[in-house]
């Protein structure tokens, strides 16, 4: 049962299996703490692997004996938009679910994440519509035909997500599998669950899904998601995080060959062109590098600029990171919020040690903010480092925190040289006022997603991925339905041979 409150006086959520609210088998509970102020919110079920067992078995049920994956597109896309419809209902208390639990500033999950998570619902039920065919071209060798594609649902999909935007990557998900007519069993991360389980909440109320097609286990990674990933009976895996782990989920899903799609880190660049605007990239990179502490796999982490923008601009940027607001995230007026973990802290505060031991500058940051409110919370001031060098860990490395190295470069063979020179290649972003010159560049960049005079935005009707080991499979947009559909060729036989010959005999 959800919301039930536990021992503990905290709301407590179990597990979702099979249409039903479970606790664990052997009652095992985790506390989700509030990363403002270190307090617990809530507890919840933390799953063995016989809750796994009977989860991927219900799902399995659900897709093998069930109505799902034979109802119509058009019915799903009916279902997808009721839940959409349901979920914007509670966008102020899902807002402040997620910023409660990963301590993101409300403004960003006020205007930006809910919204684009419905968007994203929406946008998988309208393509879901016309995406399971597609006309192949008339065929007349080696004999008459017609010919088309068929996109089936693969199966039982194990999703898992992390926790630095848990909403949209729960829609963005869900969405997709949904639509296509796979199910699903989701973890999600144990550090920011609970807007998941209210997802999950509402879809249950909702009562609109059969039984098994939506199955939610929670608990640590290593056990609960390692376990889920190497089911026999779990056709794909749909994983978010980290690069280390995603290589392991790689060779864990290979004996059984499942389908994987890997959404992993990144180290993305942000490329100003010597006659950028430079008004407007204050605002972007500050807005590229700090928004959500840094903690988006997106984020701009390298600030590449020419010598001659280069104390101007890093001034221009210290004099605003300034006046940036680190607080409470539940205020409206918040910039900066806590970084998710004391883990999470630790490993930020590493590298900005790193950083310094490797002959960088600290401009501004560098250490935590002052004061009673941010006693408990898990905070550190947005960094700035100068005299980066591309061969410095702090260029090379994912930090996930709000630390932006900037690199100085002389010319633009340089720095689109630098900005490649990563094992990543999720995103990056282009900063000129010539429109030909930044698509020139962008050309050369090797990353799934570049903004010119932007960055962040995710569109739903757009591919989002990354190139190298910043993973493989794209989400969103057509593409992303594409991951969850096996592909399926029809030849329909027009000739009708029935002269008792041989089909090679027709060829001679
Ligand atoms: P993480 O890899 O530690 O964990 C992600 C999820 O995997 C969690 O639910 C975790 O419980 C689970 N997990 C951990 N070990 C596992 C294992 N051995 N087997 C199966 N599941 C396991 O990542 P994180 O710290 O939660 O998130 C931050 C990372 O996610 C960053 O590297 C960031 O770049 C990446 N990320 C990528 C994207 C993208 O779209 N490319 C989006 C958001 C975050």
């Amino acid at each position: 049962m959800t919301h039930e409150h536990s021992p503990t006086g905290l709301p407590h959520y179990d597990l979702y299996i099979d249409g039903a609210w479970q606790p664990a088998e052997n009652g095992q509970t985790f506390t989700v703490y509030d990363p403002a102020t270190s307090q617990p919110i809530a507890t919840c079920a933390s799953a063995t692997h016989s809750d796994v067992d009977r989860a991927v078995r219900a799902a399995r049920a659900a897709f093998d004996h069930g109505p799902w994956p034979h109802t119509s597109p058009a019915q799903r896309a009916e279902i997808l938009h009721a839940i959409a419809d349901a979920l914007e209902a509670r966008n102020f208390e899902l807002a402040e679910i997620e910023s409660r639990d990963a301590g993101v500033p409300i403004r960003k999950t006020t205007y930006n994440d809910i919204t684009l998570g419905l968007e994203i619902l929406r946008g998988c039920a309208e393509m879901a519509r016309k995406h399971p065919y597609e006309p192949l071209p008339w065929n007349d060798l080696p004999s008459v035909s017609w010919n088309f594609v068929w996109r089936e649902p693969i199966g039982v999909c194990a999703q898992i997500i992390p926790w630095n935007y848990a909403f949209c990557m729960a829609a963005w998900k869900l969405g997709p599998a949904l639509a296509t007519g796979n199910t699903v069993v989701f973890k999600p991360s144990s550090l920011a669950p609970l807007s998941t389980l209210a997802i999950f909440q509402t879809i249950h109320d909702l009562n609109l899904l059969p039984k098994g097609v939506i199955n939610l286990v929670l608990g640590p990674g290593g056990d609960v998601g390692e376990y889920l990933v190497t089911h026999p009976a779990v056709d794909k895996v749909a994983f978010t995080g980290s690069t280390e782990v995603g290589r392991k989920i790689m060779a864990l899903a290979a004996p059984h060959i499942k389908r994987v799609t890997l959404e992993l880190g990144g180290k993305n660049a942000m490329l100003i062109l010597p006659d950028a605007d430079l008004d407007l990239v204050v605002d972007g990179v500050l807005w590229g590098a700090f928004y959500h502490s840094g903690q988006l796999c997106e984020a701009g982490s390298r600030l590449l600029v020419p010598h001659a923008l280069h104390d101007t601009l890093v001034e221009r940027l210290v004099e605003r990171v300034r006046g940036m607001r680190i607080g409470d995230p539940m205020d409206l007026e918040t910039d900066i919020g806590p970084l998710i973990s004391e883990r999470q802290r630790e490993k930020v505060e590493y590298y900005i040690a790193v950083g310094r031991e490797e002959g960088a500058t600290v401009v501004i940051g560098g250490g935590r903010p002052i004061g009673e409110a941010f006693a408990n919370g898990h905070y550190v001031e947005p960094t700035i480092f100068t005299g980066v060098r591309p061969e410095m860990r702090i260029a090379r490395e994912e930090i996930f925190g709000p630390v932006l190295s900037v690199i100085a470069y002389d010319e633009i063979g340089e720095a689109i040289r630098i900005a490649n020179d990563s094992i990543y290649g999720l995103a990056a972003s282009v900063w000129s006022r010539d429109l030909q010159h930044a698509l020139s560049v962008v050309r050369r960049i090797r990353a799934g997603t570049v903004w010119i005079n932007e960055h962040h935005v995710l569109n739903p009707r757009a591919p989002f991925g990354g190139y190298r080991q910043s993973g493989f499979g794209r989400e969103m947009g057509r593409y992303g339905l594409d991951e969850y559909t096996e592909v399926k060729h029809i030849h329909v036989d027009l000739m009708q041979r029935r002269q008792g010959r041989l089909w090679w005999d027709t060829l001679l």
